[in-house]
């Protein structure tokens, strides 16, 4: 427990909320959750399951007909055929992350993450015996791993590989090619692949993010695709994430979960049902005022003198590399972010949380007006 770092993300989140509650006009770009609410039918489904007495537990994992409409819905998208018996319906994909490393992997087994990642993959990797191998991607390459470079790293305790496209924290999308050259190094070397597909739908420029065992024959049987409603339809409070992986493993990931947390909460199953199976306009919406953000804050970023950052083809993060005005004060990411915080009172993540310093994250799940005045303020800093 002593070597478990909390979580950066949520950590910087509740500082900026301290110092607004102090009376200070903060810009909090720390943390990545839609700034949009909950569309109202989803909500008007809750307050029914709660009128309806649906306030006991539930299945393990999952109430039949959630676990029904995501393996519909995933085989919509997907063209995969996917049953109910391959889904697990956890506490968030954040949990459902944890329960497929706990599931799969053995003591000192090495899980392959390109760098930057999201935060909480490594200790969750720690947590569950196993051994993050960092490998850092390059800018020049859009931060998008090459299969030399995973083809290089593979030792005999490699079990697995973990992916995150539309990435956080830099927003670049894989293309279909490149994840199938990754999926021909995981099918050589019999690993494990950890899919987090999580903002596959927010994907910007008319682009798709296709699922990872779509590409080769052979990578569903090696798969667990982690995804949920948290960003999607903008539910991150509601804690509802799922696996959908083969039967066997959604099998002994339903038996841990049964004795660790049994169920996830049943009104946010109703909801994530509704969510699943209503009307769709709300997500391109969303979808939409992403895309004219994403437009907004690349813009700004890229004209700034020094500042660089990869195409963002997803997600709702800025990525991006302040290395030379670093060099200029001789300070390490995590200290311009307090100082930008101190002075400017901006909140970002510093690049080191996720694995690569001389960057820092921004979220652009906020409003244009706060975003344009945030940036006013950013530039203004690294100007001086
Ligand atoms: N994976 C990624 C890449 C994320 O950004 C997040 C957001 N925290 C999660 C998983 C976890 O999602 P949830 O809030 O549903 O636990
Ligand atoms: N995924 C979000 C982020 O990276 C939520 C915070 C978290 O769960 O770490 O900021």
């Amino acid at each position: 427990m002593a070597s478990l770092e909390p979580s950066a993300t949520l950590a910087m989140a509740a500082r900026a909320q301290a110092l607004a509650a102090s009376g200070i006009d903060v810009i909090d770009l720390s943390v990545g959750e839609p700034d949009f609410p909950t569309p109202p039918h989803i909500c008007a489904a809750a307050e029914a399951a709660i009128r309806a007495g649906r306030t006991k537990y539930t299945p393990a994992a999952g109430i039949p007909d959630l676990r029904k409409a995501v393996a519909a819905d995933y085989a919509r998208r997907s063209g995969l055929a996917v049953t109910p018996g391959q889904v697990v319906v956890s506490n968030g994909a954040k949990h459902a992350l944890h329960n497929a490393f706990t599931a799969l992997l053995d003591e000192g087994d090495e899980v392959v993450v390109p760098a930057p990642y999201w935060v909480s993959y490594a200790e969750l990797v720690k947590l569950s015996g196993g051994r993050p191998v960092l490998l850092e991607t390059r800018i020049e390459d859009d931060f998008k791993l090459r299969p030399e470079a995973l083809r290089a790293a593979l030792t005999p305790r490699t079990r697995m590989l973990l992916l995150c496209s539309p990435s956080n924290p830099t927003g670049v999308v894989y293309t279909p090619d490149e994840l199938g050259s990754l999926g021909d190094v995981a099918l050589e070397a019999d690993l494990a692949v950890i899919a987090d597909e999580i903002y596959d739908q927010l994907v910007f420029d008319g682009r798709s993010s296709p699922s990872f065992p779509t590409l080769r024959p052979g990578l569903v049987d090696r798969t667990v695709v982690v995804a949920g409603v948290s960003k999607t339809y903008s539910m991150t409070g509601w804690r509802i994430g799922w696996t959908i992986c083969p039967e066997p493993l959604a099998k002994a990931i339903g038996n841990l979960q049964s004795q660790e947390t049994s169920n996830p909460s049943s009104i946010s199953q109703h909801a994530a049902l509704a969510a699943l199976t209503g009307p769709q306009e709300c997500v391109a919406e969303m979808c939409r005022a992403f895309q004219k953000r994403r437009d907004l804050v690349a813009g700004r970023l890229a004209a700034i003198p020094g500042v660089r950052l990869p195409e963002i083809g997803g997600a709702f993060y800025a990525f991006f590399d302040i290395r030379s005005a670093l060099a200029r004060g001789g300070i390490s990411s995590a200290h311009w972010c307090e100082a930008l915080l101190e002075k400017e009172h901006v909140a970002l993540v510093a690049g080191s949380a996720f694995g690569a310093e001389g960057h820092v994250r921004m979220s652009f799940a906020a409003s244009e007006e706060k975003l344009a005045a945030g940036l006013d303020r950013i530039a203004r800093f690294l100007g001086a």
